[in-house]
């Protein structure tokens, strides 16, 4: 049997009494059907109400001075449609009362339930905005609404044009806000599917056998089976706060009443608090933040370039360095321990000095995490068909032993290999050289 529906009857009631129809188990939670419910249930892009089922002491309870003599609410959290039936999920508390819950709820019994009104009230004002809103869009852009959803924060309409410009959405929102402001009767009226008069908007076929339409003056009529408030003036603002593309439509974001009036507050905090943090006045801060911003990009310009100056010094000093020991013919690698470098910065190094130079180079960075690059020279392999060269010279096979001793990951190709650590190197400098130069066949 259908549940009969208080919540259009009585859209402004927060309390009632109804009848139990079943109730049944599933898991932590209670199903429950009444003969009659102010809860709405989820549909039409409105969600559920939820609030709380209130079992009655009885009077047995009462005497035996049990606490079956008190009442009892159960949070329902969620309310869903079958068939015309209205099905309220309750949670079950986890002390095991459950099962009092069940057999106290026989067929028949009766209880009170209470929604959460202040959430139900919001729903009201989204959906009668949305309503308005749907038709200001058709009036102003001939855009129909194709779909509709009210989230937890803000609520959107699908629109059915490609594109909307910002003078059509102004329009639109004072129109929608004129509306409100006139605060004009919203009704309900009932009819037969096939005496819906023309002009009404209908969007999802509904199977009952008369359709609610809800009328807002002469400005809009639609077909819909959501909560609305009585008259536009208790939808408070209309306020559109974005424009996606979705779908191939356009998606309107916006948010009326209290909700219009919070995120409202909380934007002019964010404003204020950002004015006060540059210290100017808040029309001033796109501007400060603008130039701000191109004051970033100039630094971040600028200390790109000093750092690739001083990666050429740190080049000339390791090749100045090296260049001491020229004379000794069996130093055929370069290797420079640093305390912390970047691995881009590494590679940099490695591969310019093994350029110029011609050898070897091993350059390694302590921290904050052991990082390390090997580069062989491009001509290695021809000195090593005149004999002259003595170490090892395939750049992955060095960083692979290193790996070995020292940790990290890594790899590369024969003339440039590079290993990496999430943490510092633990081996002492002396420790290092000594092992890369065992490694390296120096020793
Ligand atoms: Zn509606």
């Amino acid at each position: 049997m259908a549940t009969r529906r208080l919540y259009w009857e009585n859209p402004y009631d927060a309390e009632f009494s109804a009848r139990v129809v079943r109730t049944w188990r599933e898991g932590n939670e209670v199903f429950v059907v009444l003969d009659s419910t102010l809860f709405y249930p989820e549909g039409g892009g409105q969600p559920s109400d939820t609030g709380i089922i209130i079992v009655p002491g009885t009077e047995a309870g009462k005497n035996e001075g049990k606490t079956g003599g008190l009442s009892r609410g159960f949070p329902v959290s969620f309310v869903r449609e079958e068939d015309g039936e209205i099905v309220h999920v309750v949670n079950m508390p986890r002390d095991g009362s459950a099962g009092t819950f069940l057999t106290e709820f026989e067929a028949g019994s009766s209880v009170r339930g209470a929604i959460d009104w202040k959430r139900r009230f919001d729903h009201m004002q989204q959906h009668t905005g949305q309503h308005i809103l749907s038709r200001a869009f058709e009036k102003v852009a001939g855009a129909s609404t194709r779909g509709f959803h009210l989230g937890k924060d803000y609520v959107s309409i699908d629109l059915d044009v490609q594109v909307l410009g910002d003078d059509l959405i102004r329009q639109a929102e004072d129109l929608a806000n004129e509306v409100v402001f006139k605060d004009v009767p919203v009704e309900i009226v009932e009819r037969p599917w096939d005496e819906i008069p023309p002009g009404v908007r209908v969007r999802i076929p509904v199977e009952e056998p008369l359709v609610r339409i809800v009328q807002i003056g002469d400005f809009d009529a639609c077909a819909c089976g959501g909560t609305h408030v009585s008259s536009t003036g208790q939808v408070g603002i209309i306020k559109i706060n974005g424009i996606d593309r979705s779908h191939g439509g356009v998606r309107v974001i916006f948010r009326c009443g209290w909700r219009a009036l919070r995120d409202l507050a909380e934007k002019e905090r964010l404003l204020s608090e950002t004015a006060r943090i540059l210290s100017q006045g808040e029309s001033a801060v796109p501007g400060v933040v603008g130039s701000l911003l191109k004051k970033v990009s100039c630094l971040e310009k600028e200390i790109e370039k000093l750092k690739r100056d001083l990666l050429e010094l740190e080049i000339l000093k390791l090749m100045q360095e090296s260049g001491s020991t020229n004379e000794d013919p069996g130093k055929k690698a370069i290797i420079k321990i640093y305390p912390d470098k970047d691995q881009a910065e590494l590679r940099v190094i490695a591969r310019r000095v093994s350029d110029l130079t011609d050898k070897v180079t091993v350059v390694l960075s302590r921290g904050p995490r052991f990082g390390l690059v090997v580069a062989v020279p491009e001509a290695g392999e021809s000195e090593k068909v005149s004999g002259h060269l003595q170490v090892e010279e395939d750049a992955s096979a060095i960083v692979a032993k290193i790996s070995q001793k020292w940790g990290g990951r890594g790899g590369g190709s024969r003339h440039l290999a590079q290993l990496g650590s999430k943490d510092p190197l633990k081996a002492g400098d002396d420790e290092v050289l000594a092992g890369l130069r065992e490694i390296l066949g120096l020793s």
